[in-house]
């Protein structure tokens, strides 16, 4: 009998395997009250499918994710844009060769795409960081603009720190891209699954070798009784945090419903500069929900403590992840209890990313 911890998408990927590929018999418990974890999402009562825990836009390039997750779900052809406002301008982020048109005047912006094509292959993607080290007057210029707008600000609210104190690849994840694709994702496969991310762990756990619990806390299960043990949970929780806490930066959404069709001109408006939130996420976007009513959410950042809101980014730095391999280490005193996802990894996965850890943490086993 096998025992996995947390019904999000780490979860629910290793449950459907080891029960339905190795025919084991699985117990999947979750303390919250619903099943996707921080994916978590449910209509309304308008009909629209709120993400509960921010938005989630599915995307990957790997054919063996997509081709996994495909059995459980079919998803719309949604390719995901992200709007900043700039100086009351709305633009493209990630910022990018049309970002230039949008911000500066039409002769400036045509000096600065040249230069940009004289020194870069088109369609690279360059992380902030570097995109700061030129010694073109004018795209020095450029590159500080594009920091202090985009980046600065809103790093500094999602993370507490400015973007030179934070691990680089946080920042990295939305580059400056030498491109005219406005899309936030290049992945060759993007969407949003039709019946919502809900509806697709419900698929992924219906096997007569699952049984499902949910408001059930790992400290209140036996787990020694199983034969494998699953744990998605964050890794300092299972050792009862005997060496500390690892630190995580967690969010919360103020939800408004408001009595307009549409709020804003696009699924994710980010707000670097101005107000406390970072963005602002309106839902019906997603699937195309039809409704006189729309239903939006601003997102502020705060850290995360225990009891009072939930895990959402494990913080990338030195002493955290020495703290992280003390409990690895610890991990190893047993060999049958296996960590994975976010949490368990204490890794800034994408959901692709959680489900190919699973999938690959299966077939090594
Ligand atoms: N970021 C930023 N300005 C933006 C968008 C992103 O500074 O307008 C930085 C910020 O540090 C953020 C990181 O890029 O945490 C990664 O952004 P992403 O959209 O990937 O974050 P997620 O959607 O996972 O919260």
């Amino acid at each position: 009998m096998i025992l996995v911890v947390g019904a999000g998408f780490s979860g629910a990927t290793i449950a459907n395997l080891m029960a339905e590929d190795a025919g084991e018999k699985v117990l999947i418990i979750d303390k919250k009250k619903h099943l996707g974890g921080n994916c978590y999402d449910y209509r309304d009562k308008n009909g629209i499918m709120i993400h509960a825990y921010g938005s989630h836009i599915f995307h990957t390039n790997s054919v063996k994710v997509w081709d996994y997750l495909k059995q459980f779900t079919d998803f719309n052809t949604y390719m995901h844009k992200v709007i900043g406002l700039i100086d009351g301008i709305e633009t493209h982020i990630p910022f990018n060769f049309n970002s230039l048109y949008d911000v500066f005047p039409k002769s400036y912006a045509e000096l600065l795409e040249q230069k940009l094509l004289d020194n870069f292959n088109i369609n690279t993607k360059v992380p902030i960081l570097e995109f700061q080290k030129q010694d073109d007057d004018d795209l020095k210029y450029l590159a500080n603009y594009v920091y202090h707008k985009i980046f600065l600000y809103y790093t500094t609210k999602q993370w507490g720190a400015s973007p030179k104190d934070v691990d680089s690849a946080v920042t990295a994840r939305v580059p400056v891209y030498l491109s005219k694709d406005d899309r936030y994702f290049q992945d060759r496969f993007q969407g949003i699954p039709l019946q919502g991310y809900t509806q697709v762990i419900k698929n992924m756990l219906k096997s007569k070798n699952i049984k499902v619990k949910l408001n059930t806390d790992f400290k209140d299960v036996d787990w020694k009784r199983f034969d494998k043990v699953f744990f998605t949970g964050s890794i300092d929780e299972f050792f009862n945090y005997k060496f500390g806490q690892l630190p995580y930066r967690s969010v919360k959404f103020k939800l408004e419903t408001h009595n307009t069709e549409y709020y804003q001109s696009n699924a994710c408006v980010n707000y670097p500069n101005n107000y406390d939130f970072t963005r602002i996420h309106e839902y019906k976007y997603y699937l195309n929900d039809k409704s006189d009513k729309t239903v939006i959410a601003k997102e502020y950042s705060e850290d995360f403590e225990l009891g009072k809101n939930e895990r959402y980014y494990p913080i990338a730095s030195d002493d955290n992840y020495e703290l992280y391999h003390k409990y690895l280490y610890e991990a190893e005193k047993y060999p049958n209890v296996y960590f994975l996802g976010r949490l368990g990894d204490y890794k800034y996965y994408n959901m692709d990313g959680a489900i190919a850890r699973a999938i690959e943490l299966y077939e090594n086993m």
